[in-house]
């Protein structure tokens, strides 16, 4: 398998705050990768640093065999390295179709309206609503739509922060389903969540922060039978 990503001990401060701490991760072609940890562990800002919206001090990060670290955030967008935010980020002013239009702005002049009618085939909730505002949107189909938006940019590597916060329990199995179903296409996934048991279902491996550190990474089974973790963060007993 060829490495995609590769974060090699990378950090991350705000000022005296030392949010990540020498982490190293790496994601395989077709992969799905999980984050764990508890609030404030730091996996925001992993996620953010890779994105280049937050400046890692240390380490690199090399994305299809280049260097990225000086890279800034829309030329990582371009390239394929694209984040879903937590708490979705939508654009409340603008409708449901100019939403997905923006996720297409990285690409310059390209007629996307075909990948928008796709998507509309998907999701038949957003295809009602294109042309309303997406403050109308449910929070179930905010998490779509900006997911959606996210590849229009035409990823390589999609992260997702904590998308399934706030989702009723079906809403969750549906987006857990859709993010199998990107994967099967052909995206790799790096996945940050606090539903642990969820996001053990369906990763191939997954890696533990704590504070900063990484302090486990595995296949779920691996990760599940370490009783300390499991009982610590994976919802275990
Ligand atoms: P959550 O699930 O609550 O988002 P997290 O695991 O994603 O948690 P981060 O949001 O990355 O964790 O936060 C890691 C640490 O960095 C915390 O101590 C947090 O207070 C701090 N932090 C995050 N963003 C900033 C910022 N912009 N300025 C200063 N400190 C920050």
């Amino acid at each position: 398998m060829t490495m995609l990503l590769n974060i090699e001990e990378i950090d991350v401060r705000y000022g005296r705050n030392h949010a990540v701490k020498d982490v190293s991760l790496n994601i395989a072609d077709g992969e799905i990768v999980t984050v764990l940890g508890a609030n404030g562990a730091g996996k925001s800002s992993l996620l953010k640093a890779i994105q280049g919206t937050v400046k890692s001090t240390n380490g690199s990060i090399i994305f299809k065999g280049e260097n990225i670290n000086r890279w800034s955030a829309p030329k990582r967008v371009q390239s394929g390295l694209v984040m879903v935010p937590e708490g979705r980020q939508i654009f409340i002013s603008m409708t449901v179709e100019e939403n997905l239009l923006m996720g297409a702005y990285s690409r310059k002049n390209v007629d996307v309206t075909n990948e928008i009618e796709t998507i509309f085939e998907r999701f038949p909730n957003l295809k009602e609503r294109r042309n309303m505002s997406a403050a109308v949107l449910s929070g179930g189909e905010q998490q779509m739509l900006a997911i959606s938006r996210a590849l229009l940019a035409r990823p390589t590597v999609i992260m997702l922060d904590e998308p399934s916060l706030g989702l009723s329990p079906i809403l969750v199995k549906q987006l857990f389903e859709l993010i199998k179903e990107i994967n099967s296409e052909g995206l790799s996934i790096l996945l940050v969540e606090q539903n642990t048991h969820m996001a053990l279902q369906y990763a191939d491996r997954g890696y533990v922060l704590e504070l900063g550190n990484i302090v486990a990474s595995g296949t779920p089974a691996d990760l599940l039978a370490d009783e300390k973790l499991a009982k610590a963060y994976l919802g275990g007993d």
